[in-house]
């Protein structure tokens, strides 16, 4: 397809293809750098608007556009989500036969296919290089470009092999795109991709849509449950878990308490995976239990909340979980419970984690930040941003904006503990953890404290002026501040270096109180829904429940059919006729051509004809089929039991 490049052909684009009206940030900029030829190294947040910037430049170049994505289980869903926009999008990967692969490269090669999906390892083979010698190709896209990073999150051999495209097709424009932005992860990228001479857009990380709110863990599945009924009934949402085991609990919990909710982990069977995951994109509502194995690449833009049961090993890990929340830009939560356990817990994984010392503190540097994040007393937003490099001021939607915590000099209660943690192993050559010490601290008679005479330590009940959960607090801000560790098993808590100084008054210890509990105004129907007139709301669900039909008829997620914001739009709108109709955001011309006499047949009060009700919600035996587990998973052991 050979189209003549104007300074409007990418405004055409993207009227006539995708139904908007304007590009976003610096969409239009990458997208003029790169139809001109030129590379890009693009960092933007998830939602940012990513797919844009490669998929215009694929349609006014002439040739066609190939994707580099690791995600094979999700290109089926990528190449439908195009398809409905009329691209003639198509991807290689081992799930097809030979002959779809055959009637895929047969059409390259004519000429007829606008984008190419592939995942990284198909570029290593020989053949496929081959092949695309004999195509004209318009760019290639590097998509999830962090997984190059070496010691990011998703490190990605494969990826290490993708500066051959420079040397092989050097007159080709190279875009790489990613939502993982510390300074150091963005100049590996563009080392490693020898991106460095590229134009590097780095757009604003906020996502002002997204609330952070991190918790004091207590009763963690009972806070969960409050979270989903008070503030998201009925809305789509992910609960990260750390284990297996947990992931498993509280799925079942969930659906015993009437929540939809589903597990994945990567010890469950492929199929199971692959049907969790197909029904979690297609049905609403669902809420998906899982570790962290599962996420990357899910373009589900509905996602009201993501929800942290563990404390996540970094910031970045942090910020890409949570991402995957509001991507249509509407209100959505992003919420973390987390206690002294997990700082235990991480802590001792480090400590049992292979590789060199180098790579030990790596890790734990990584887990410092994520405490500090979690304890300080500003603005959550305005921390996270800085860790991107971003300078910003308080931003009025996290939980330490909204209610903030207050300081307290916390020095006297850090003399307490820490001396009594010197004198236990001084005066005993006792050491315990948190526990045992908290007990001492506010002379708990208990069992233990009997039998070792702990009564006779002169720090005995010295503490009674603070509830354990105080307690609880204090350590844990001892521990984000470097002022005590722990160690093994059991989570022994033990001095640092630091600690002296606290013990001979040479330095204070600031402290926050535990935070008020914020909570968003109930909403009795789905943000999506929210400031909508009665009559508006009822459209919105028509066409919600039309959309539904039809993304279940087609085997395709809901958005594919529209997303929440063009029905919004539509409801508001009340389009009479498909002119206006073609007015709205997310309404292209093939999408208008598909479904626009159906849609105004609901806005004008009617049903629209539709083919055969599918009675079951599960994926066909084909669309299993379909999917292929992602051939890597980063996930965890279940750690031991609790250690209180
Ligand atoms: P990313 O890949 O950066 O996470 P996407 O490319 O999936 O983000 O885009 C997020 C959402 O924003 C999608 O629903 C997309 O259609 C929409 N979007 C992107 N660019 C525009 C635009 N210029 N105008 C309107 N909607 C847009
Ligand atoms: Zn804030």
């Amino acid at each position: 397809m050979t189209q003549v490049s104007s300074p409007d052909a990418a405004l055409d684009v993207l009227g006539r293809v995708f139904g908007y009206e304007a590009f976003r940030g610096d969409q239009a900029e990458i997208i003029r750098h790169v139809i001109g030829g030129g590379d890009a190294l693009v960092l933007m947040p998830t939602g940012g608007g990513k797919s844009l910037c490669y998929q215009v430049p694929a349609l006014v170049r002439a040739g066609t556009g190939v994707v580099v994505s690791p995600l094979i289980a999700l290109m089926q869903d990528q190449v439908d989500a195009l398809a409905a926009n009329g691209v003639r999008a198509e991807f290689l990967n081992s799930t097809q036969s030979l002959d779809e692969r055959r009637r895929v490269e047969a059409a390259l090669l004519a000429g007829e296919v606008d984008l190419l999906y592939l995942a990284p390892e198909r570029l290593a083979v020989e053949s496929t290089v081959a092949l695309l010698d004999r195509a004209p190709i318009a760019l290639f896209a590097i998509d999830e470009a962090h997984c190059v990073a070496q010691w990011g999150h998703d490190f990605r051999p494969d990826y290490l092999r993708l500066s051959m495209l420079h040397e092989r097709w050097p007159s080709v424009p190279r875009i790489a795109l990613t939502a993982t932005a510390t300074p150091q992860t963005h100049a590996e990228i563009a080392h490693r991709l020898q991106l460095e001479d590229a134009r590097h857009f780095v757009a604003s990380f906020d996502r002002p849509n997204i609330q952070y709110r991190i918790v004091p863990k207590e009763q963690p599945h009972k806070q969960l449950l409050e979270l989903i009924r008070t503030e998201h009934p009925g809305a789509a949402g992910i609960v990260y878990c750390l284990s297996r085991a947990s992931v498993e609990k509280t799925a079942e919990l969930l659906v015993s308490n009437g929540v939809p909710a589903l597990p994945y982990h990567a010890g469950l069977p492929a199929e199971v995976r692959a049907a969790n995951q197909a029904r979690f994109l297609r049905e609403d509502g669902l809420v998906m239990v899982a570790t962290i194995a599962f996420g990357m690449g899910i373009d589900k833009p509905d996602v009201r909340f993501v929800a942290h049961l563990d404390l996540p090993k970094s910031v970045e890990g942090y910020y890409q979980e949570t991402g995957r929340a509001g991507r249509d830009g509407l209100p959505s939560t992003a919420w973390l419970a987390y206690g002294l356990q997990d700082v235990v817990q991480q802590r001792r994984m480090i400590d049992q984690s292979e590789g060199d010392l180098a790579h030990r503190r790596r890790l734990s540097s990584h887990l410092d930040a994520m405490l500090a994040l979690c304890e300080t007393a500003g603005c959550r937003r305005v921390q996270l941003l800085a860790y991107f490099g971003q300078p910003s001021s308080p931003c009025g939607n996290c939980d330490t904006c909204l209610s903030p915590p207050e300081t307290w000099d916390g020095t006297v209660p850090a003399q307490k503990l820490l001396s009594t943690i010197v004198r236990l192993k001084r005066e005993r050559n006792q050491t315990f953890g948190a526990g045992h010490i908290i007990d001492i601290l506010r002379g708990k008679q208990t069992p233990r404290a009997q039998q070792n005479g702990h009564e006779a330590l002169a720090t005995w009940g010295i503490g009674a002026d603070l509830s354990d959960q105080q307690w609880r607090g204090v350590v844990r801000q001892l521990l984000a501040q470097g002022l005590l560790a722990t160690q093994g098993d059991y989570g022994i808590l033990t001095l640092t270096d630091a600690s002296a100084q606290v013990l001979s008054g040479d330095r204070s210890v600031s402290l926050r109180t535990e935070p008020e509990r914020v909570t968003r105004q109930a909403s009795k129907t789905k943000a999506a829904a929210v400031d909508l007139e009665p009559a508006q709301r009822e459209l919105f669900e028509a066409l919600r429940s039309w959309r539904a039909a039809q993304a279940r008829e087609q085997g395709v997620p809901a958005y594919v059919v529209f997303g929440d914001a063009t029905l919004r739009a539509i409801a508001t709108a009340r389009p009479s006729t498909l002119g206006e109709l073609a007015g709205i955001s997310g309404v292209g011309q093939k999408k208008l051509d598909t479904y626009g006499e159906q849609v105004l047949a609901i806005v004008g009060g009617g049903t629209p004809a539709r083919g055969p009700a599918v009675s079951s919600f599960e994926p066909s035996a084909q669309e299993l089929a379909d999917q292929e587990e992602p051939p890597f998973f980063f996930d965890e052991e279940p750690p031991p039991e609790d250690w209180r």
